[in-house]
């Protein structure tokens, strides 16, 4: 197996015990971006020269034995909603297609200072909106397994990459699913930490009551190691929360004997795919083989889960994305009559169909006469939903899940059908909403490609979602085979 194909644990251990270098497995990914890059089009920006560097200071902090971070020299892939000082930060919009940012977002600084090896800034959806990495202005990303299918959204690209060896972990985002269903599309583990968990300063901004930073992996534990550096407070972002995180990987190997796992009722109904409920309700009995108490819960208020939040998001988005005037910073029209038509042509010129269709609806929302009826009536559904989280929490410690109601679905399939496409959101809106911790892990394949699980924790809980995550990985083998070649 080569280099790019391994997980971040194993490299770790391997730079430690100094059997290869950190420019070797920088080779080895690049070599992958110039054969697979051209038909996945994982990445908007790559960067080999400004990596091989970073390799080298990692090389030689790992000769003199400290290494800055369990990710020192591990070649990483950040989403490009994520600031970065060191390469343009386009959010997969025309309108920010030639912005460099001044500064670096948290995440990424935590990362690069922890040793980590930037390979490039990843595509997805235009400022996240999007569950297929189509809207994007630099074109989709198709999915490694079978490159007519997508790769889900709206961190496709981050995804892609760690399935096809393009990067060995991965920074994303996630608003209403786009680390976990990119995740499940692509078969690797991805992690959306609790909301406040980790900091979203630098993140450009969709929905910011939603929005939160994770990371993406090969297995539950390369995801913890990349969430162990990110997470934590930080005071450039007053939501982030001055809670404590101690990860410590080996609480990941405790097991699972005797955690209480609940099943949502209201999850397993028609519209389900029933080959991924087949898969999903076999890993529960898996893992009730190995000792969980498994149980179904009720989640009365998940049906009003899409409605609520394509009201919230876009309501959000639409003040957010008031900033792009072309004035500031980013694309703009030229040869215009005066401010106003400026204005008009930067914003018709520089968003795409997707991005205007979200403004107009959260336009809409937020107006007078129609506020209560839509933006308040969301909130209030989002309060409901929250509730019967805590209350399935008061019986469980963990709940699992779809990812998504089907498998990845065909390039095209659903672009000229908003709803179709919203609808594929319906089992990861609700965790955004309540600001809960989830992950989504590979489960089985079906015709050639791959499906996920999602397990859902309490607030602050990722200990029991990686924890269950990782006896699940065992269990199924993944994390093993992997291993072992
Ligand atoms: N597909 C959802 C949306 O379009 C979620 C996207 C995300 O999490 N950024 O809003």
């Amino acid at each position: 197996m080569e280099l790019c194909d391994q997980t971040a644990a194993r490299l770790a251990a391997l730079l430690r015990k100094g059997e290869i270098r950190s420019r070797d497995i920088v080779e080895s990914v690049f070599r992958r971006i110039g054969e697979r890059e051209e038909s996945i089009h994982a990445y908007i920006s790559t960067g080999y020269d400004a990596a091989m560097k970073q390799a080298e200071e990692a090389d030689s902090a790992l000769l003199k034995k400290t290494p800055a971070s369990v990710l020192a020299g591990i070649p990483t892939a950040v989403k490009d909603n994520l600031c970065t000082r060191q390469m343009r930060t386009t959010c997969g919009s025309r309108i920010l297609e030639n912005y460099v940012p001044p500064y670096d977002a948290t995440a990424v600084k935590r990362i690069m200072e922890g040793g980590a090896v930037m390979t490039g800034k990843t595509n997805m959806d235009e400022f996240g909106m999007g569950s297929s990495t189509e809207t994007s202005f630099f074109g989709p990303t198709r999915n490694p397994w079978n490159p007519e299918f997508v790769p889900g959204g709206s961190s496709g690209g981050s995804a892609a990459a760690v399935a096809a060896g393009e990067a060995i972990v991965a920074l994303g985002t996630d608003t209403g699913g786009s680390i976990r269903l990119p995740s499940a599309y692509c078969g690797v583990v991805g992690i959306k930490p609790t909301y406040g968990r980790v900091s979203r300063y630098g993140l450009i901004s969709y929905a910011s009551s939603l929005d939160q930073v994770g990371a993406i992996g090969r297995s539950v534990e390369d995801c913890a190691m990349v969430l162990s550096l990110i997470c934590g407070h930080d005071p450039r972002d007053t939501t982030s929360a001055p809670v404590k995180m101690d990860l410590v990987l080996e609480s990941l190997k405790k097991g699972i004997k005797g955690l209480r796992i609940g099943l949502p009722a209201e999850y397993f109904v028609e519209g389900l795919d029933p080959r991924v409920k087949d898969m999903i309700l076999g890993a529960a009995s898996l893992l009730e083989r190995n000792g969980a108490r498994v149980k179904e819960v009720s989640l009365p208020h998940a049906g009003h889960a899409i409605s609520a939040y394509y009201l919230i998001a876009t309501a959000e988005a639409s003040s957010n994305l008031a900033r792009y005037d072309g004035v500031k910073y980013g694309f703009r029209a030229e040869e215009v009559r005066d401010t106003l038509q400026m204005y008009e042509l930067t914003r018709s010129m520089g968003f795409g169909r997707e991005v205007k269709r979200r403004i107009m609806l959260g336009t809409y929302a937020l107006s007078a006469g129609y506020y209560d009826a839509y933006y308040l009536k969301a909130q209030e559904a989002r309060a409901l939903i929250r509730r019967d989280f805590d209350k399935a929490f008061e019986q469980v410690d963990s709940l699992i899940a779809p990812v998504s109601p089907g498998l990845p679905f065909r390039l095209g399939e659903k672009m000229d059908d908003p709803l179709q496409m919203y609808l594929v959101d319906v089992y990861t809106v609700s965790v955004n909403l309540a600001g809960l911790p989830a992950m989504s892990i590979p489960c089985g394949m079906v015709d050639g490609l791959p499906a996920g699980m999602q397990i859902i924790g309490r607030p602050f809980d990722e200990e029991t979602v990686l924890r269950v995550g990782h006896a699940y990985e065992q269990l199924n083998g993944a994390g093993s085979k992997k291993e072992e070649s």
